[in-house]
């Protein structure tokens, strides 16, 4: 495109300390958030005559963490197309050329709150079982393209006032490494399950423990394992669920297992201390039956040894959610993964800028053409790698071992004002 064009087609504000430079149609901008991307405005796009939310990522490609996980999150926002996933509208980089590339900005559907403002409110029974189903559908989604996601937490999740509810990311690359033995980077790991922070292998259910925290957090109105960092975490999920048994133990490393075993023991709390009746709407026959149920799925959740857990299908199914049951959310089709050695990928700072730049075009391409997501990707990848179909494919029962790579990931977790109505009526 002609320079002087692309030029007249944006214009900047400052919001906070940052300058958003975007296209023209996107006016009205407002801060509603921030993660360690950066910021989250809420804009109204005259083009679509409707509200968004647009993130801008600042010199995405600046090292290997921020760059896999920008690339990462273009190329499924791309691919995955379900409702309680985030939807992507748009994609644009006010830059005119590649050695000018700096920033990449996200349009996204603009929903009302993230989870954590919602966990402050008091929750009937059927606003917290059609929360957990919608999350519970979204994440079986992800898991059905084979991406598990591990990291799940109230601040990645986003709802509506009429209780709709979306995931706004995908959490940890395969590849990305957590675990107990870790540099203490700043990140939110409550919600981290068992042997993520004992840096195990893992299976789907790994997600289940953090919607497990999730709910346990909306049913207490309190953190329920707000470890001070990755040991503390550890003693915060024995201290209150118990040492785990003497076969689990044996599934880890030597050196975790060293420390793990040299904790004090804890016999740990039954489900009717950690969750008593008083902490649910019990005033009826109904509601009682409800509060039993919930501390039923609680408690399957909630399980230290993965095998012994509950899984995400198991949960759909369970009494408290399955109410909702709608087969065209639960087994939408899987999403197609273009890029396959998405996790794998490791590149130089100048190839993460390429690979990212050409992403970002290929996005303004495609808007232009009307159809952003579910098609084929760009050959981006391909070019930097010399080859267009990588073969190594993943599955979401594969038991995957980390690497020993700590992650740079830097999460504050800082969310700025959103206006939350209160959450309507379900459906
Ligand atoms: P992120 O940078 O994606 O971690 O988002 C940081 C925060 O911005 C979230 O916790 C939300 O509060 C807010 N946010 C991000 N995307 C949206 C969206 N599409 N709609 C509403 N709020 C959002």
């Amino acid at each position: 495109m002609n320079r002087n064009k692309r030029e007249k087609e944006y214009y900047s504000l400052d919001v906070g300390d940052s300058t958003f430079t975007v296209l023209k149609r996107y006016q009205t901008l407002r801060p509603i958030g921030s993660g360690a991307q950066g910021i989250v405005c809420s804009a109204y796009d005259h083009n679509l005559e409707r509200n968004v939310a647009i993130k801008k990522l600042s010199r995405p490609f600046q090292n290997q963490t921020h760059a896999k996980r920008a690339y990462r999150e273009l190329v499924l926002m791309k691919c995955v197309n379900h409702k309680n996933i985030i939807g992507l509208l748009n994609v644009f980089t006010p830059q005119k050329s590649l050695e000018e590339f700096q920033d990449v900005y996200i349009v996204m559907e603009l929903m009302d709150a993230n989870l954590c403002q919602v966990i402050q409110m008091e929750l009937d029974h059927e606003r917290l079982s059609y929360l957990l189903y919608q999350t519970l559908c979204g994440i079986k989604h992800l898991h059905s393209a084979g991406i598990i996601h591990r990291d799940l937490k109230p601040s990645n999740i986003v709802v509506k006032s009429d209780c709709t509810l979306k995931i706004l990311d995908f959490g940890l690359a395969r590849t990305a490494a957590t675990g107990l033995l870790m540099t203490p980077y700043v990140v939110t790991r409550y919600y981290r399950a068992p042997e993520v922070i004992l840096g195990m292998g893992y299976q789907a259910n790994v997600d289940v423990w953090s919607i497990g925290c999730i709910m346990a957090e909306m049913v207490r109105g309190s953190v329920l394992f707000p470890g001070t960092d990755h040991i503390d975490q550890w003693n915060k999920v024995i201290e209150q669920l118990g040492t785990p048994s003497q076969e689990f133990l044996m599934k880890l490393n030597q050196s975790v297992r060293t420390y793990v075993e040299n904790r004090p023991r804890y016999a740990g709390y039954t489900f009717e201390k950690l969750f008593p009746d008083v902490l649910f709407p019990a005033d009826s026959e109904h509601n009682k039956l409800k509060a039993s149920q919930a501390r039923d799925l609680l408690s399957k959740m909630l399980v230290i040894d993965a095998s012994k857990r509950i899984s995400v299908d198991e949960a759909l199914q369970h009494p408290y959610i399955n109410v909702w049951y709608d087969p065209a959310e639960v087994e939408a089709p899987p999403p197609l993964i273009t890029d396959k050695q998405l996790d794998e990928r490791e590149h130089t700072v100048e190839e993460w800028k390429e690979l990212i730049y050409k992403e970002v075009h290929d996005c303004e391409e495609r808007t232009k053409n009307g159809v952003i997501r579910g098609q084929p990707a760009s050959l981006g990848a391909a070019v930097i790698n010399g080859s267009q179909h990588p073969s190594s494919s993943s599955s979401v029962n594969d038991v995957s071992s980390m690497s020993t790579d700590p992650t740079l990931a830097s999460d504050t977790d800082s969310s700025l004002e959103t206006s939350a109505g209160p959450l309507g009526c379900c459906r």
